[in-house]
């Protein structure tokens, strides 16, 4: 729970053995004490321990493909998410700012959390990449739409204004591929950049989606 502490100290007060304390004077479990769940009902019904038992590796040392489900930050506890960006689209809108992206097109980004700030600083260094960096990035998917990941009744963080995808592309998806075979043709140097501002890749995902970058600071131990 320090994790969380760290990452979003507008929000969160304390913590203590098992309870998360808001400065709004909301309490939240942290672990529900189901032990057995498997890795689909922690998809689909987790409490905030099981959102934070895999590991995040920033950087370019990560176990490459990725262990069958690990995937770190792809478990999200929603009530933390709709309390912190918003119970629905229009709340989410209010805290929209728009940024100007690498190829000069805007994207609408969250300004809750200072993830567009940190966006912001991605994009200066994103611009100081080599030219043949360029293409992955320009023509983004998109960042903010109001939706549930495709095949389930779970909101995509897209729907919080804290996901970005880069050009499609040159992206791969598991979806895309029948056997689930692991693919990825984005440069590691463009997810350094994002890790280094508390952006997960879901690049480093079993169930990858190497277009989709999300704010996700409590998963990143070093950020500046
Ligand atoms: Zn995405």
């Amino acid at each position: 729970m320090q994790r969380l502490l760290k990452a979003y100290p507008d929000f969160l007060d304390s913590a203590d053995r098992n309870n998360l304390y808001w400065k709004d004077g909301t309490v939240m479990v942290y672990d529900d004490g189901i032990t057995d769940k498997t890795h689909d009902e922690k998809l689909e019904d987790p409490d905030l321990e099981d959102m934070l038992s895999q590991e995040y590796t920033a950087g370019p040392d990560w176990s490459e493909p990725p262990a069958e489900n690990f995937e770190p930050g792809r478990i999200r506890y929603e009530p933390f998410f709709l309390k912190m960006y918003g119970n629905s689209s229009g709340e989410v809108s209010q805290h929209l700012e728009s940024i100007t992206w690498v190829d000069g097109s805007e994207l609408a980004f969250s300004n809750v959390n200072g993830a567009a700030d940190k966006l912001r600083l991605v994009i200066k260094e994103l611009n100081e990449l080599p030219s043949e960096y360029q293409k992955y990035l320009k023509n983004p998917g998109g960042t903010f739409v109001w939706r549930n990941i495709a095949g389930t009744d779970r909101l995509s963080n897209h729907s919080f204004g804290t996901a970005l995808d880069i050009n499609t592309k040159y992206s791969d998806y598991w979806k895309w591929n029948k056997n689930l075979k692991y693919v990825n043709r984005i440069p590691i140097e463009i997810v350094e950049i994002f890790e280094k501002y508390g952006f997960i890749w879901g690049g480093k995902w079993y169930h990858y989606d190497t277009m989709h970058f999300e704010f996700r600071p409590e998963l990143i131990t070093s950020v500046p």
